[in-house]
């Protein structure tokens, strides 16, 4: 199924498909980073669990009508996926108030966006994913005006979606950071992955924290929280 490595990242691996030249092997791994690559750790299960988790949410997208890089879950760590050139940014959308934004903006902890706030962040490792504006992303990327204002448009349409199928099993979307990338048709596809480690997902009732910040701040297991969400999607998705 896989030929050559591409590319390796934090959390995944890349490989050529061996059938497609058009579609590309997702590897999930077990390593877990944050701060930037500076806090780093392995548990065992959580490449399977995020293959799992962001196939199931990438299934649902697809029947909400919005087009992603997912073709197929392959086994339990791998996912086989449209081949696309990745937009070097990050799309954050916030639906409550907490991480990076309260401490740049002094907003406070649980303050509500309506509507959801956009923040656009240069994904290079190097700079420390600085937050950009509009006119940076469009210096600093080959999209145009209007594919900008079609990726925002479809972060905000991935929002909406994402609060749906998480509110019904019981969770709150508190934010999330998403990646475009343009397939071989010059398409713009959602790419990527939609997991606990790139969402802030609180539990509805308690607040209990379900994603990565519990490895990020050290206050819970990252296996049992991402457990929990596999769980709830696979009994109510
Ligand atoms: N996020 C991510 N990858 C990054 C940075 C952020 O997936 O490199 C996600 C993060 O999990 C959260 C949202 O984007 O759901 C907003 O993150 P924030 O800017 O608050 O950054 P943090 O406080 O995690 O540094």
């Amino acid at each position: 199924m896989k030929a050559a490595l591409l590319y390796e990242g934090k959390a995944k691996k890349v490989y050529q498909s061996s059938e497609d030249e058009h579609q590309l092997v997702l590897s999930y791994k077990n390593d877990a980073t944050a701060f930037n690559g500076e806090k780093k750790s392995q548990f065992e299960g959580k490449g399977r669990l995020n293959n799992e988790i962001s196939s199931l949410i990438f299934q649902r997208l697809h029947e909400a009508g919005i087009s992603t890089h997912f073709i197929k879950r392959l086994d339990s760590t791998q996912q086989i996926v449209q081949k696309t050139s990745i937009i070097p940014l990050e799309v954050v959308i916030r639906n409550l108030a907490t991480g990076s934004i309260t401490k740049r903006l002094g907003i406070k902890e649980k303050v509500s966006f309506t509507p959801p706030l956009l923040e656009l962040f240069y994904k290079d490792d190097a700079l420390g994913d600085p937050l950009i504006n509009d006119e940076h992303a469009l210096l600093l990327t080959d999209i145009t005006e209007t594919e900008l204002a079609e990726i925002k448009d479809k972060a905000k349409e991935v929002n909406a979606a994402l609060q749906e199928i998480f509110q019904s099993i019981g969770i709150k979307l508190v934010d999330f950071k998403l990646e475009f990338g343009r397939n071989k048709d010059g398409e713009i596809l959602l790419s990527d992955e939609v997991s606990p480690d790139t969402c802030r997902l609180w539990d509805i009732e308690t607040n209990e924290k379900l994603d990565k910040d519990v490895f990020r701040q050290g206050t819970g297991d990252l296996i049992t929280v991402y457990q929990e969400i596999l769980n709830r999607l696979e009994v109510h998705v």
